[in-house]
Formats: structure tokens, sequence, C-alpha cells
């Protein structure tokens, strides 16, 4: 891993969540980092004071192409997207818009930068309701959110450019991102995802916490969910660098916990009593998403640093105690 070349890499979204875990990585390894963020979602202090920084909406096509020019990036990895389940639901085109159409008008433009490597940030949504678990890359996609779909679309496009512009695209559906970085965590302006909700409760902003459906076909008829640190999602981002990697790899730890044993780990790691109501389900949402990331073990040598859901909570506990309001605005 270390012998890798050093390269110098586009970042999109490198401001957000997973974005900015990946920068820390990939600059920890010697890689040179152009972060390109409209700060919708992202927070401009959640950018490495190593990583040069571009102020950008990528629907800015001219914008985009300015800015490949003045840094003559090697390869991009694609992480600026919409990412709630939930959301997609009310708001489609939200998610065709940015995640699909507004994705094209990058992918053009690295293609016309002569840029081949292009690492996309895809999803588990892609499967839909998966025929069996632990799921591999050779299930069917059947999205059942536009979130999902509008991945896949994207996903499809990019097989469409490896062969007629000979395009080299990584492909990572990621399972359920979480965890914290010393420097970097998550912070959402509107916080949808079950961890963070959860964690607040311990930190006392809020009252507590809810499970959106009881009555799923699972052991404890809460979704289950594969939670895979977002640590290990970077060093999986570094391994796609590699020259002649391209494809689709799912990227998660291979265990499911539902949402009352997140709840659960959540206590135990903060030590709080967190209050939880039962709620209908949140629609969009699978039963249970648990991958097999076989492929990436065998092709990338991948192996995650944090393989249970104790020592993936215990990182974002302890990161939210250190910025209980998250990033400063
Ligand atoms: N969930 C929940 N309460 C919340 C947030 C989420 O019960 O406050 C459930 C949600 O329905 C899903 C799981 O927790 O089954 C994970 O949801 P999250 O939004 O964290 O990630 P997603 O799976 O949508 O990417």
């Amino acid at each position: 891993m270390d012998n890798l070349l050093a390269v110098k890499v586009l970042v999109t979204g490198g401001a957000g969540y997973i974005g900015s875990a990946c920068v820390e990585e990939l600059i920890g390894h010697g890689h040179e980092v152009v972060v390109l963020d409209n700060l919708c979602e992202g927070h401009r202090d959640a950018v490495h004071p190593g990583a040069a920084f571009e102020l950008l909406d990528l629907a800015d096509r001219q914008g985009v192409d300015r800015c490949l020019a003045k840094h003559g990036p090697e390869a991009v990895i694609h992480f600026a997207a919409h990412a709630l389940v939930g959301e997609s639901m009310t708001n489609p085109s939200k998610y065709f818009t940015n995640n699909t159409a507004t994705a094209l008008g990058l992918l053009d433009a690295t293609v016309a930068a002569g840029i081949r490597k292009f690492v996309f940030s895809s999803t588990c949504a892609t499967y839909g309701v998966p025929e069996r678990v632990p799921m591999d890359e050779s299930l069917p996609q059947n999205p059942i959110n536009p979130y999902g779909e509008s991945k896949l679309m994207f996903e499809k496009i990019l097989l469409w450019y490896q062969k007629i512009h000979g395009l080299e695209p990584v492909i990572f559906r990621y399972f359920n991102a979480a965890g914290a970085t010393e420097n970097y965590g998550e912070h959402h302006r509107v916080e949808s995802h079950l961890i963070p909700n959860i964690l607040k409760c311990a930190l006392g902003q809020s009252e507590g916490c809810r499970i959106f459906g009881t009555d799923y076909d699972t052991p404890d008829g809460t979704c289950v969910r594969d939670y895979i640190h977002i640590v290990d999602l970077a060093d999986a981002h570094i391994r796609a660098l590699e020259p002649g990697i391209s494809g689709a790899f799912n990227l998660g730890n291979g265990d499911g916990y539902s949402v009352r044993q997140v709840i659960d780990t959540c206590r135990k790691v903060t030590g709080h009593n967190i209050k939880a109501t039962e709620e209908p389900r949140r629609p969009g949402d699978p039963p249970t998403l648990v991958a097999s990331a076989e492929k990436a073990r065998n092709e990338l040598g991948w192996t995650p640093r944090f393989p249970d859901l104790e020592s993936i909570v215990s990182s974002a506990w302890s990161w939210h105690q250190r910025h209980p309001l998250g990033y400063s605005e």
C-alpha cells in the first residue's frame, strides 16, 4: 500500500462526512488532493488543511472544466451527492438532478480532460430488497427508492463510458457509513441518520430517539444494516487508485445489526439510558442489508480495521463529545 505512486486527486464532496475522512487518508498516504465542494452539505472546517480547496458547484460545468485545467488531477473521486433515502421518496427530482444529471457533467469534464480513473460512491441501496444476504455484487439491482435508482443510473453510465471512452471506473457500493476519525466526523445540518441521532440523546440534545418500523421480517422486527467505518471506506479508495483496478465492490463488514441493537450498543458505549419510541416504517427502507465484501477483500486486499459496531460507535461518540455542535459554520 505505501509503495503506491503519489497521485494528484480531485475529490468532489471532500468537505462532507465520508469525503473528509478520505481526504485525510489520501494525504496521509502522500497523495496530493484538490477538494471541490459547494458546501451545501459539507463544511469548510472539514476540509483538510493540506488540501487545495475550490468552492464550486458541480452544476457549473465551465467552472469544473477550469478547475480540472488549473489543477491537472490524474484521478477523480466523486463523493458529492445527496444520500437520504427518506428525502428521495418525497423529492426524487433532487436526486436524479444532482446524483445523476450533474454527475454526468462531471464525468464528461473528466473524460474531456483525459482522466481515466473515476472512483464513484455508490450504495447498497442500488440492490433494493436483496434476494439473499450476505449480498455479493452478482445480485440483481432493483432499487426501491429514487436515491438507489439515481446511483444505479450513474453506475450504468460509467460502464458505457468504460466501453466507449476507456474510462477506468471503480464503483464502491457502501453499506451504512458510520464512525469518525480524530478530526472528522458526522455533522449534517438536518440529521436523519440513526447513530448520530441516538448520540444526540446521550449529549442531552434531544429527548429520545425514534425506531422507524418494528414489524419487519427480521429477528426483532426492526431494520438490519451493516455499519462500516468511514476510515475503512477511505482505505478502499486509496486502493482504488492503483493502476488496473476497476469494477464494482461492496464495502461492508458482513455483520447485520438491528436498529434496537444499534441503540443498545450506543447505550453501552455512552453509559446513557437512551429513550427510544416506536414509530411507523420510513418509506423506502428494505428490511435487511448486509454485505459480502469478499470481492474487495480478494481483489483490493481490503480488510476493515473497525469490524465491530462497538468500536465504530465509540469513535463516533468521542468525536461528538469533542464537537457537540459539529463543525462551526
Ligand atoms: N432509523 C431509525 N431511526 C432514525 C433514523 C434511522 O429507526 O432516527 C432506521 C432507518 O429506518 C434504517 C436504519 O435506521 O432502517 C438506518 O438508517 P440511516 O438513515 O442511518 O441510514 P440508511 O440506511 O438510510 O442509509
